[in-house]
């Protein structure tokens, strides 16, 4: 078989033409504005840093050498107890929870250890574009059921967008292995509510089917919202691996530190894996992270906690970047968790680019790559997060972050304002 035949390879060089990828490198070649990807612009709480400094430069040298592979002990016990909290169950630190390279390496784990070739695993869409690569790069088949606005026009809000129940439970084969539900939701944000929960479980539990619910957007919600675990509902905690990020909840996307939550008979396979393909996380930012959740318990639901202060400053964040795209003629969908607004670009699409298709490309992606050409503004577009045959339900929308300073997003404001005069 020669290389170019391998469904594998080929589909590998494709990605090297992920509009991601292209986008961000136009927007840094022509030094744009960068609200495409999800990482904050400014630095993480200063006990965290201290807490990593300590690690590094304290008596301890056994924290510059390998720890425990499936987690370093101080990090695991105490997310185990953290997870007992939330779940009112009692966890085993050993048995029922693995550190992984950030999120992005315990979902890949999951494809690779938990998924085979040929399941049917189903995905939400909008979805997190990785959950796409890793399945078919597994050979498995992802399943998609997309999530639709059921009001047009006036305010939007990423709850108005809802799955419907026949198609969810239409989507259910004899192949299907599983179902990854994020929430808070990449890209658009929704905090999935009990009663859509209970109807995912509920295909779960009657279809024995594995729950990946990636939460790593657990602590950035907004307007009183709840996130709620699909794990503590009846007859879940034994079918769902839960997946956290330290990224994401304490502001150190660098520090690529994750987490999978579940039962024995799951976390085992994953931590088997995690022994043959990874062996063991680094332990300096293991155990600052350690010392940074011991904190976060005793503090948990004060102004103390940086759960509580980050999630307050994103949703200012948040109100602000939604007022101005709408004053430049977008019309946002605020988003009730995450870091991302997604912007209907309607009113300004055949502006910028014709309404036309005039080649295979799709229109936001046209889009994106004008406003980065044209006004130096790097955005992502929604169709990145669809399949092929729902892609044109996604070609009005960008995906915009708003995880930046108050200097980057006034940036962004003085971009969009001469947008609208221009
Ligand atoms: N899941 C989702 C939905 C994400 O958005 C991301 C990061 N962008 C990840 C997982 C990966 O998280 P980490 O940075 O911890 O690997």
């Amino acid at each position: 078989m020669s290389v170019n035949d391998d469904t594998t390879s080929s589909m590998l060089k494709r990605l090297a033409d992920d509009p991601m990828l292209v986008l961000n490198k136009m927007a840094s070649e022509n030094g744009s504005l960068d609200l495409g990807l999800g990482f904050p612009n400014f630095p993480p709480p200063h006990h965290i840093t201290q807490a990593l400094s300590d690690a590094a430069t304290g008596n301890n040298f056994t924290l510059h050498h390998y720890t425990s592979p499936y987690g370093h002990p101080r990090l695991v016990n105490v997310l185990a107890k953290l997870y007992s909290k939330f779940l009112s169950t009692t966890l085993d630190p050993t048995d029922h929870v693995l550190i992984t390279i950030g999120a992005f390496q315990g979902l890949s784990s999951i494809c690779q250890s938990l998924i085979y070739p040929g399941d049917e695993v189903i995905l939400l869409e909008p979805f997190y574009a990785a959950y796409k690569t890793m399945l078919e790069m597994r050979g498995a088949v992802p399943v998609y059921v997309p999530l639709r606005p059921y009001k047009d026009g006036g305010e939007q809000s990423s709850a108005n967008w809802v799955f419907n129940t026949a198609e969810l439970q239409k989507a259910v084969t004899s192949k299907t292995k599983a179902i990854f539900l994020n929430t808070p939701m990449n890209p658009l944000g929704k905090v999935f509510d009990k009663k859509e929960l209970r109807e995912i479980s509920d295909l779960c539990v009657k279809h024995n089917l594995l729950c990946v619910a990636d939460e790593v957007y657990e602590r950035l919600i907004y307007g009183g919202k709840q996130h709620t675990r699909i794990a503590s509902f009846p007859n879940m905690w034994q079918r769902t691996i839960s997946l956290g990020s330290a990224g994401k909840s304490f502001s150190v996307t660098g520090w690529k530190v994750g987490w999978c939550v579940g039962p024995k008979h799951l976390i085992q396979v994953l931590q088997n894996y995690h022994f043959s393909a990874i062996r063991t996380s680094p332990t300096p930012t293991q155990e600052a992270l350690a010392v940074a959740f011991e904190k976060e318990m005793h503090v948990m639901n004060t102004p103390e906690s940086y759960f509580q202060t980050i999630s307050k400053e994103l949703e200012l964040k948040r109100n602000r970047l939604c007022q101005y795209l709408n004053k430049a003629g977008f019309n946002a969908i605020t988003p009730d968790g995450g870091c991302y607004i997604i912007a209907d670009i309607s009113n300004i699409l055949a502006h910028a680019v014709g309404k036309d298709k005039i080649s295979e490309e799709a229109l936001d992606y046209r889009f994106a790559k004008w406003a980065v050409t044209e006004k130096k503004l790097c955005v992502m577009p929604l169709s990145i997060f669809y399949s092929e045959a729902h892609r044109y339900m996604s070609e009005k929308y960008v995906r915009i972050c708003f995880l930046k300073t108050d200097e980057t997003l006034e940036k962004a404001k003085e971009i969009l304002d001469e947008w609208k005069q221009s």
